[in-house]
This record gives C-alpha cells, sequence and structure tokens, in this order.
C-alpha cells in the first residue's frame, strides 16, 4: 500500500499537447476516479503512473519512490483494463498465477495468492474453466483476481465495466468498491461515466483536455463546482446555464426576467456579467420564500420528457432562455404549463463567463 503522487506531469505526442501539467497526491488506501470525456487524456494519464508512457515533464512517485525510470514491472501496481487481456488458451488458475510466475514466485507462493483470490472473488469453483467458459462479470473477477495476486502498492484500473451490461455493471462497481476498501490497497480508476465516478470516488478528478477542472469528494464535486465544465459534465439532466447580472446592490443576480437572491452577496460587483447555474432538480415551483417578493423565474414547458420516477420538463423563460426542470414522476406536467420557481440562494451557482471558473 503506498501514496501516488502525480506532479506537473505534461504529455505531448507530437505537436499535440494531451495532458497538461497535471498534479495530484492520492492517499495511501484511497480510491481516486479520473473522470472526463473520451478523448480528455485519462488513459495516458494511468499509463504514465503504469509506466507503459513516458511523461514529457514530471513525476510519479509512488510510496515515496520517484518511479519515473522505473519499467512498469518495478513499480509495483497492477492495472485492470477495459478488455479484461485474459490468456484465452489459459485456465483461471494459471490466468491469475501468470504475472506472478513471470516474476520467479515460488510455487507455494503463487498457489496461496490465487486461493486466496479466489475465495476472495468468488472463483474458487471456476479455476480449471477457460475464459470462454465463463461470463462477462466473472471474466472482470478474473481481472481483478489476477490484479489483487500481486499484492501491488496501487490497482490502476482503465474503464474495467464498459463492456459489461448495465445491470452487471452495478454489480460489478459495487463489488470493486469493496475489494478495494477490504484490501485497503490504493486506486485510481478512469471512467466517463459519471455514475460510476461518484459512487466509487473517495475523491474525484475531473479532466477536460488534458486539464483538471476539480479535484474533490464527489459531493463536493456535485454541490460546488469548480467550473462551468464541471457543472455541466456532473448531474443528469445537465445543469441550466442562464445569462445574468448582478444588480446594484451585489445581493440579488437579474436573469431571466427575474431578481434572484444570491447566498452570499458581492458587494460592488454591480454590473458584472455572470453565468448562473441552477440544477433542474433545484428549480422548485411557488414561492419559496427565498427570493424577493414576485422574483421567481416564470417559465413556459415546451416538451416534456417522462421518464417514470422523473419528469424532465423543458422550457422556456420570459426572455428566450431555455430551461429544463426535473419533477416527480407523479405530478403531471404537460407542454403550455406555466411555472413560477423560486430557486433556494445555496442552489444557484456563478460563473465567470469568460474564465467559466466559479465565483465564490
Ligand atoms: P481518454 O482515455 O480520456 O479517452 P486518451 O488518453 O486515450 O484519452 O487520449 C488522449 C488524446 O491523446 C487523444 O486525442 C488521443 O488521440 C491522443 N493519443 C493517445 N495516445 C496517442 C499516441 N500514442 N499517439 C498520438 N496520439 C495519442
Ligand atoms: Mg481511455
Amino acid at each position: 500500500m503506498a501514496e501516488v503522487v502525480v506532479s506537473n506531469i505534461v504529455k505531448s505526442f507530437g505537436k499535440v499537447a494531451v495532458l497538461k501539467d497535471v498534479s495530484v497526491a492520492i492517499a495511501d488506501g484511497e480510491m481516486l476516479v479520473v473522470l472526463g470525456p473520451s478523448g480528455c487524456g485519462k488513459s495516458t494519464l494511468l499509463r504514465i503512473i503504469a509506466g507503459l508512457e513516458t511523461a514529457s515533464a514530471g513525476d510519479v512517485m509512488i510510496g515515496g519512490r520517484r518511479v519515473n525510470d522505473l519499467e512498469p514491472a518495478e513499480r509495483d501496481i497492477a492495472m485492470v483494463f477495459q478488455n479484461y487481456a485474459l490468456y484465452p488458451h489459459m485456465t483461471v488458475r494459471q490466468n491469475m498465477a501468470y504475472g506472478l510466475k513471470n516474476l520467479g514466485t515460488a510455487k507455494a507462493v503463487i498457489e496461496k495468492r490465487v486461493a486466496e483470490a479466489a475465495q476472495i472473488l468468488g472463483l474458487a469453483e471456476l479455476l480449471d474453466r477457460k475464459p470462454r467458459q465463463l461470463s462477462g462479470g466473472q471474466r472482470q473477477r478474473v481481472a481483478m483476481g489476477r490484479a489483487i495476486v500481486r499484492e501491488p502498492e496501487a490497482f490502476l484500473f482503465d474503464e474495467p465495466l464498459s463492456n459489461l451490461d448495465a445491470k452487471l455493471r452495478v454489480q460489478m462497481r459495487h463489488e470493486i468498491k469493496q475489494l478495494q476498501s477490504r484490501l485497503g490497497t490504493t486506486g485510481i480508476f478512469v471512467t466517463h461515466d459519471q455514475v460510476e465516478a461518484m459512487t466509487l470516488g473517495d475523491r474525484l478528478l475531473v479532466l477536460n483536455q488534458g486539464v483538471v477542472e476539480q479535484v474533490d469528494t464527489p459531493i463536493a464535486v456535485y454541490a460546488r463546482p469548480a467550473s462551468l465544465f464541471v457543472a455541466g459534465f456532473i448531474g443528469s439532466p445537465a445543469m441550466n446555464v442562464l445569462d445574468g447580472t448582478i444588480d446594484g446592490d451585489g445581493a440579488t443576480v437579474s436573469c431571466g426576467g427575474a431578481r434572484l437572491l444570491l447566498e452570499h452577496p458581492l458587494p460592488g460587483a454591480g454590473g458584472r456579467e455572470v453565468r448562473v447555474g441552477i440544477r433542474p432538480e433545484h428549480l422548485v415551483a411557488g414561492d419559496s420564500g427565498t427570493s424577493p417578493p414576485g422574483a421567481g423565474l416564470d417559465a413556459e414547458i415546451e416538451w416534456v420528457e417522462l421518464l417514470g420516477a422523473d419528469t424532465v420538463a423543458h422550457g422556456r423563460l420570459a426572455d428566450g432562455q431555455a430551461l429544463a426542470l426535473r419533477r416527480p414522476g407523479d405530478r403531471p406536467v404537460a407542454a403550455g404549463d406555466r411555472f413560477h420557481l423560486t430557486p433556494a440562494p445555496a442552489h444557484l451557482h456563478l460563473f465567470d463567463p469568460a474564465t467559466g471558473r466559479r465565483i465564490e
């Protein structure tokens, strides 16, 4: 077990900068999820930590040891990939033992570790099967087993659940979470799936085009997104973002034809243009008493998505800006309905239009 520290990592392929000064410290035993859209540099970052790729600049430390110049096998980490990479001609037992055998580990030690890992993963009955005789979930467990038997300092996961169907994915992410915390092994888990990230991570690192947007707990990333990118990437349906202007006294923001009370006044900011973020689930209908009298957003619904548990209603404000609101599925909403919406001040997020960064 070990702390993993990534410092000022830069990576370019030719002229293309893929990682731009990425730094993060992952505590011993912590699970960090790296979340971002396809192509943002997640796999490249993981491969640099694993030693499968060389950084253009920056350092990787594992357990206090600078590993930049060490081969992957010398770094004491185990990687689990999306496509499992199991050897089809080998049994489960042989697949799990293969890495240790290559390292020259004593036969008795290999047998003991494979038996223990099989026990932990519920694979004990399947040790003599070939991968093609296993279900997707079982194959994923074998890939995990192969990582566990190495007793590594850290697990690196590159979208290991992407090939599984939705139901199995939920089960496997629960299993991975339990396993990682039970073993207490530091983990770095890469995914583009926000639900996977929210449920698996002790903390999230949100990556956008090679730049770290935010590193924080899942709840903090949801409640206080550090940038417009994070605000739009986390949450479903996505956060509404409206154009607004801070009013003269700095206590309210004018947007969508309404004046909304700010949680924390911004004295001296009168006249400043901002982007105002409000999540669809925080657009409360009716008068919550938290805005100045009569000062809510007036929206007319244009179309509705019935999702069963929830209804997402898409509408337009008096000034023409679009917005979505989420309502419980048992409350009927239809096109043409009008709502007077008074979101709580704590649910307004302000961002700088130029930099996209959160305004505190
Ligand atoms: P992610 O895992 O987030 O989808 P990757 O780290 O795989 O993203 O890729 C990030 C970017 O770097 C992509 O634009 C990809 O095309 C590019 N890239 C990755 N590996 C190479 C490579 N070996 N040579 C050139 N470009 C690469
Ligand atoms: Mg990838």
